[in-house]
């Protein structure tokens, strides 16, 4: 439920701030650039100084999004992020409700003397913001930030730009309106969306049909290598260690949607993936039916996100990572098979 005097409160104060920062979550996705981005050319075209700032690259399959140019990466150019941060009168988090999720940024925003504004649909925030939009029956951040938008009757200042990048993360978070997508007033969004003109059937084809050669053999190489079935949990994990990464010419977002390929598989219904990021193992999870990734990355790998599309980390090495699922997926299981969750 978005609150009537939230929306009063973010209007006022949106209209009050001359210089606003949006930022995304760490390892942005889809719908992290997305909401980042739409609220960006539409607060861009209310008069606004807006600045996007990320706590790390965006993926490669995302580059041709309008406006992902003039966003500034915390890790290249931490100088200028930080300055933007600072004259910032208002910044407001996107896709994330947790500042760890921001990752080496999460410190100086929670320091931070501007007005801050959280719109996110991931179940249980922390209290991060001055202003908090949580909507966890939302399919993405990027539908609730459009609605946002409109409730604010700011819908005209929704430009074509803007309407391309919020498009973009329904259709990645929603696996094209595949999943967590049985709500009509999604599709109410879209078709205002499209009614801007955007060209979606070309946003599908820049996001998932522009694979780099070696971002296909790797995923050749983890299915054809790297597939491990847990028949008795329905589970598999796959795993890609450093020399594989560097080996294929690893570009941040390579590997994205590998973990949803064993779902595909009959009988699956619990996939975990992991590799070598900087100096942790990056973790993600996906399941079907209700169980709860989001508690087992929680409870085991210092992460959290979704019922069925979790992350988290480990600094163990990636060979004790995969261990530690393997050993401590069968004793979550069986709680959650007993109903002793
Ligand atoms: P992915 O596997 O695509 O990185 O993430 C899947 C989902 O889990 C996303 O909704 C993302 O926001 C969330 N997520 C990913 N990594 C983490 C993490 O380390 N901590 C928490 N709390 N959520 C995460
Ligand atoms: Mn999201």
């Amino acid at each position: 439920m978005i609150n009537n005097s939230d929306l009063e409160r973010l209007k006022l104060n949106i209209q009050n701030a001359n210089h606003i920062v949006i930022i995304p979550h760490l390892n942005p996705d889809g719908d992290a650039m997305g909401s980042s981005l739409g609220l960006y050319h539409t607060l861009t075209n209310l008069g606004k100084d807006v600045k996007v700032v990320t706590a790390s690259a965006f993926p490669r399959f995302l580059d041709w999004m309008p406006g992902i140019d003039q966003s500034i990466d915390f890790e290249a150019s931490a100088d200028s992020a930080i300055t933007e941060i600072e004259k910032a009168q208002l910044l407001i988090f996107v896709d994330f409700n947790a500042l760890k999720r921001a990752g080496d940024l999460g410190d100086i925003l929670g320091k931070s003397s501007a007005i801050k504004v959280m719109i996110d649909h991931h179940p249980y925030p922390e209290e991060i913001a001055d202003i908090m939009i949580s909507v966890p029956q939302s399919s993405s951040t990027c539908e609730l930030a459009c609605r946002v938008m409109t409730l604010l009757e700011w819908n005209q200042f929704v430009d074509k730009n803007a309407a391309e990048c919020f498009y973009t993360g329904i259709m990645t978070d929603t696996g094209s309106l595949s999943y967590n997508s049985s709500n009509p007033e999604t599709y109410r969004i879209v078709a205002g969306l499209l009614e801007k003109e955007i060209d979606k059937d070309n946003i599908h084809q820049l996001v998932f049909h522009s694979n780099s050669f070696y971002r296909m053999k790797l995923l050749g190489h983890v299915l054809g290598k790297k597939l491990i079935l847990m028949p008795e949990q329905g589970a598999a994990y796959m795993w890609l260690d450093e020399q594989e990464l560097k080996e294929h010419c690893f570009q941040p977002g390579d590997t994205e949607g590998f973990v949803n390929y064993p779902l595909g598989i009959e009988g699956i219904n619990i996939s975990a993936f992991f590799m070598v990021k900087d100096d942790k193992v990056k973790c993600s999870f996906r399941s079907r039916g209700d169980f709860p990734v989001n508690q087992f990355s929680e409870q085991n790998f210092n992460g959290g996100g979704h019922r069925n599309a979790a992350g988290g980390e480990s600094k163990l090495s990636l060979d004790e990572t995969v261990e530690k699922f393997k050993t401590e997926l069968p004793l979550f299981f069986n709680k959650y098979a007993n109903n002793e969750l």
